[in-house]
């Protein structure tokens, strides 16, 4: 009798990644689950899974972050965390927070147009109206939410978005729940931001941008977007994210550093970003604020921002606006890292701000690296797919005006190091 071999196929989770598990041929929703979990499984071991490593210390430049099956706590220098000022564990913050905690507890316990709304929700909202130089300022719970319940809130089944193509997932999701007509322009394109325009002729329509791009760093081309706008007549979102508190003399984002603040209909931004805290906002008029007020879903049927947090985010406003060398700071260090890393040779794209990638463009290689990192000191998390394309995988470096000189040295040596040992770099 013939002996049979038995062939076992062993999974390589490296053959696999999130698009693989998007669809399934079963009738039963949860059929997926098995599968995935099957992959999940075998790539967390391999380290492919290297995300939401558990830090036991604020995002500050030192961190002590929870590794691996063993639990082990490593000593890390942190060049991954926002944080762009250093201020959510800044003293004043903190101590605006506890009094917040005392005065109010812990959670609004309400939407904000029911029960939830507190002074101190108010009292943030009408500081960065000032600030922005606004009529009005509407605070939601997270910046996800914020350009989610927006576009939600005011395009409609018929309209038009036109939207950078490597616009946030937040302004993607609020356009998809518009049920509006989306067309995305090639990434700080305005001649083909115009093609798209041209289509949307005689539509209701909304033109989403960034002003710095989340994964690539890279700032927009605002004069050149604002104008082939208006020219078509349409209204603009401008998310300002990563540049609010950031860029401009006043720190009032990109559109101040292009003197454009009045060209842009709504100004998007998050707090959990420069100003080390969380929600999101839109600044704009307030004919815009009442209409959200009843139509944006997000808002309207979601707890408001804890009180808490909230007290230690106007704190944090205010302490960007008292202490411009803060800004000023974080720019040195940026000039400084930029140098050194240009210096060795590393790809940083097209990135020109605080947020820097590193390309590695080798989706396999990506996590290899990210664990040699690791065990070398450096704490930077790899960004795959859906985060960005397929192949453009990188590490995404964020600088803080909290890095030292000696930390950010001591970075840069580290990742030259592993990317000359794996012959990344030559
Ligand atoms: N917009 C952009 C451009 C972002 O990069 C992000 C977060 N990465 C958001 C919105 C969402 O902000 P939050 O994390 O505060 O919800």
């Amino acid at each position: 009798m013939a002996s049979r071999t038995e062939t076992r196929t062993v999974m390589n989770p490296l053959d696999y990644d999130y698009s693989s598990f998007f669809y399934s041929s079963s009738d039963d929703p949860f059929a997926i689950l098995e599968p995935y979990n099957e992959w999940y499984n075998a790539a967390v071991p391999e380290g492919y899974y290297l995300f939401a490593q558990a830090m036991a210390t604020p995002p500050d430049g030192r961190i002590l972050l929870t590794e691996g099956k063993h639990h082990e706590r490593l000593k890390l220098l942190n060049l991954s965390s926002y944080n762009y000022l250093g201020l959510s564990s800044r003293a004043e913050v903190i101590a605006a927070a506890k009094a917040a905690l005392d005065q109010y507890g812990l959670g609004a316990a309400g939407s904000p147009i029911l029960s939830g709304t507190m002074e101190v929700h108010v009292q943030l909202e009408e500081a960065l109206a000032k600030f922005k130089k606004k009529e009005a300022v509407m605070v939601f719970p997270t910046g996800y939410s914020t350009n989610v319940g927006l576009i939600s809130g005011i395009m409609r089944p018929g309209d038009w978005i036109i939207a950078d193509q490597n616009s946030h997932a937040s302004i993607v999701d609020g356009a998809i729940l518009s049920k509006a007509e989306v067309r995305f322009f090639r990434h700080n394109n305005p001649a083909d931001l115009e093609k798209k325009l041209q289509k949307a002729h005689g539509k209701k329509t909304l033109v989403a941008i960034e002003g710095v791009y989340s994964m690539d760093g890279d700032v927009c081309p605002l004069p050149d977007l604002v104008a082939v706008a208006k020219k078509y007549g349409a209204r603009i979102l401008l998310d300002e994210a990563h540049s609010a508190f950031v860029y401009g003399a006043n720190g009032r984002g990109v559109a101040e550093h292009f003197g454009l603040e009045e060209e842009v209909d709504m100004h998007v931004g998050t707090f959990s970003k420069a100003l080390g805290g969380q929600g999101g906002y839109v600044a704009g008029s307030r004919n815009l604020y009442n209409y959200l007020k009843g139509f944006a879903r997000s808002r309207v049927f979601s707890c408001a921002l804890s009180p808490v947090v909230t007290a230690g985010v106007l704190t944090s406003l205010g302490l960007a606006q008292r202490e411009p060398q803060l800004r000023a700071q974080l720019w040195k260090n940026v000039a400084h890292i930029r140098a050194k890393l240009e210096e060795n040779g590393v790809d940083i794209g097209q990135s020109t701000s605080q947020v820097i990638p590193i390309m590695v463009k080798n989706d396999r290689r990506v996590f290899e690296l990210g664990h040699k990192l690791l065990r070398a000191g450096l704490y930077l998390q790899p960004i795959i797919y859906p985060a960005v394309a397929k192949h453009r995988s990188r590490f995404r470096v964020s600088i803080s005006a909290a890095h030292t000189t000696e930390q950010l040295d001591e970075g840069v040596a580290i990742l030259v190091k592993v990317l000359r040992e794996e012959g990344i770099l030559v």
